[in-house]
């Protein structure tokens, strides 16, 4: 850095490394063929319209008069390597709020510019035609120059774009602290997701929906921000050029390279790391008759579908629903994307879901995996002749023509029976990553097969029998000694820690809930046993106490409620409370603690609310308890 101010070694996004790789591979909507041609038209006069032939937009945000910067994530700050001093600059400000364009050249008219992708989607299970950034706008590419990680950086809320259909382009500050803090909870979380910056409140934006809103601008990122819905369009629309290009890019620019991604898998895989999730053998380990004909965008598509087989089963695994799981939300990098009615459970119900317009439950809990594989089909069906051509994909007649109707037969059947296969591995790769997660949740070393349904679905019966909250399940559970429930009474004495404060559900008497917990204690206890007690019937107070902070760092004791969500909107946007999202935002950041206040943090004790870190992390108000939500925003 030039400017001389105290820096930690990272840096600011003036001079970090940035690029427009996305806008350089893949080609532009030919209204305006360049930057420039985008620049030089009134900004009034990009309204929607149908874009054909093209994967985005040249288009820049709006102007915003005295943005107000609400809040800014120091964990976005440390993953995108900017130093967080340079988040109190004005610089800063104008940046996140669209006010400054970086890397853009205003006099000559060159350089980098901003975008707006082109997308499609099915909605609800419908074809939806093109949708598209209707209020997201793209701005540059960072690289941290610790991790080499590229994001694509992204204002939602920013303006019309040529996708903003029958829509304003704008966003309302409720929609906005909802995704901007469920974002970083979820990573915070381990979950993969798209992350969040900045949060920025536009005090002369008043915003139509039900009622007037404020406006208020997210600064997201994602390494990227492609959707199934991408390829969906592209394949409606016949542009099956299109279809190669755009999976070039992906394989080779967002993936790292061809090369890595993943053959068939013959058995189950190994479980997978929670963030990067591991990819199987390489393409040299084909091996095969059948596997030779199982070309690279083969491949292609069993990385995306296997990457979001380890989010959803996360989703599963802590309770999060992301309310609208069409295409167009679907990433083809495995992220929890596109924030709307989402929730988290609070007692749990499999058949619960967030969207208050979803009559059918087709988002629900336990319907999650099975429509992201609904959707990962669409892909196939989007990627089928390159899948089916097998081995002759780059034949050049293929490649400028198609399929012959003579192969029409035998690239179908090809292509359906990889899709299967794929399918085959969604489910392994899900439940492998389902296990591990159960396993590490529920304080056990190992996975056994009879653990599922002696642990994890008596578990999850016994929660929703007696409508327990499900993340305080887990919390209260790590928390439990086992000299606790040693003997049948202890366990049945125990027990009320699982319930709410007005006791079991009416339907029940408070005994038999007493003794259905205690069932399951017992045969948790002595899996912990089994696992932690090395050979003896009981397990060392030293070793039970390592259990119980494994099991804590696993287990959060927050996680951003709808209730506590609504009562933070509430504050920021009529009171004028600016303090509480912060304090918000450092238990979501630091999800796992016992207590905030009066912690060490960063070197420093943290003075928070402690009253409130009890509340928000306590009892769920009785009506506020699986609240749903529309999908305006
Ligand atoms: P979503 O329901 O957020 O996934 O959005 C579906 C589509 O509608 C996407 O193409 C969005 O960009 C677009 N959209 C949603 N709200 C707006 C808005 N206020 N202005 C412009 N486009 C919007
Ligand atoms: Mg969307």
């Amino acid at each position: 850095m030039s400017d001389g101010r105290p820096h930690s070694g990272l840096r600011t996004p003036d001079s970090g490394v940035k690029s427009w790789r996305f806008t350089e591979a893949l080609p532009p909507d030919a209204t305006f063929p360049t930057p420039a041609d985008s620049h030089k038209t009134p900004r009034d006069q990009i309204r929607p319209r149908t874009v054909q032939k093209a994967l985005y937009t040249w288009v820049r945000p709006e102007e915003q008069q005295d943005p107000e910067l609400l809040c800014v994530s120091p964990a976005a700050l440390k993953d995108i390597g900017i130093d967080p001093e340079e988040a109190k600059t004005e610089e800063f400000r104008q940046l996140v709020a669209g006010n400054r364009l970086l890397g853009w050249d205003e006099e000559k008219l060159v350089g980098g510019y901003p975008w707006a992708q082109c997308y499609g989607g099915f909605q609800f299970g419908s074809w939806a035609g093109q949708l598209g950034d209707g209020r997201a706008i793209s701005l540059f590419e960072a690289t941290n120059p610790e991790t080499k990680q590229r994001y694509e950086l992204q204002l939602k809320g920013a303006g019309m774009t040529p996708y903003s259909r029958f829509a304003d382009g704008k966003a309302v500050l409720r929609s906005s602290i909802r995704e901007f803090v469920v974002s970083e909870s979820l990573n915070a979380l381990g979950i993969p997701t798209t992350r969040a910056l900045s949060l920025t409140l536009l005090p002369h934006s008043q915003v139509l929906r039900e009622r007037m809103e404020p406006g208020a601008i997210v600064l997201r990122f994602a390494q990227s921000w492609l959707r199934l819905g991408t390829f969906d369009i592209l394949r409606a629309r016949g542009n099956r050029d299109l279809i190669r290009q755009l999976s070039t890019y992906i394989a080779e620019d967002v993936f790292g390279g061809w090369d890595t991604l993943p053959a068939r898998l013959d058995n189950p895989p190994e479980p997978v790391d929670a963030s990067t999730p591991k990819r199987g053998v390489e393409a040299s380990e084909i091996q095969g008759p059948d596997d030779a004909a199982e070309n690279r965008f083969t491949r292609l598509y069993r990385e995306i579908a296997r990457r979001n087989a380890v989010t959803v089963a996360h989703w599963q695994a802590y309770g999060f629903m992301n309310g609208v799981l069409n295409t167009d939300n679907t990433s083809i990098f495995g992220l929890s994307m596109d924030y709307g009615p989402f929730a988290f459970m609070d007692n749990f119900d499999p058949a619960y879901t967030p969207n208050h317009d979803d009559h059918m439950l087709r988002y629900s809990y336990k319907n999650q995996p099975t429509i992201i594989w609904w959707n990962l089909v669409r892909l196939g069906e989007a990627l089928g002749e390159t899948l089916g051509i097998g081995a002759q994909v780059d034949d050049p007649t293929f490649v400028e023509k198609g399929i012959e109707k003579s192969q029409e037969e035998e690239v179908i059947a090809r292509a359906e029976k990889i899709i299967t296969q794929v399918g085959e591995e969604f489910k392994s790769v899900f439940l492998a990553e389902y296990k591990k997660l159960m396993t590490r949740r529920l304080g056990l070393l190992s996975f056994k097969t009879s653990d599922f349904e002696e642990l994890f679905s008596e578990a999850l019966d016994t929660m929703e029998s007696l409508e327990l909250d499900f993340t305080h399940f887990f919390r209260r559970l790590s928390a439990l000694r086992l000299e606790q429930i040693a003997t049948p009474e202890a366990r049945k004495e125990i027990a009320s820690v699982f319930f709410h404060q007005e006791g079991p559900p009416k339907l029940v008497t408070e005994d038999e809930a007493r003794g259905q917990i205690a069932k399951w204690l017992q045969a948790w206890r002595s899996r912990i046993v089994e696992d932690w007690g090395e050979g003896s019937d009981t397990v060392p107070a030293a070793k039970d106490e390592e259990r119980r902070a494994a099991m804590k760092r696993v287990n959060p004791n927050f996680i951003p409620r709808g209730w506590i969500l609504d009562e933070v909107i509430r504050r920021v946007e009529k009171e004028g409370d600016r303090k509480v999202l912060d304090q918000l935002m450092h238990m979501a950041l630091n999800p796992f603690q016992d207590r905030w206040s009066g912690e060490v943090h960063n070197g420093a004790e943290y003075q928070g609310n402690e009253e409130q870190e009890q509340r928000w992390t306590g009892d769920v108000p009785r009506f506020e308890r699986a609240m749903q939500c529309s999908c305006s925003s």
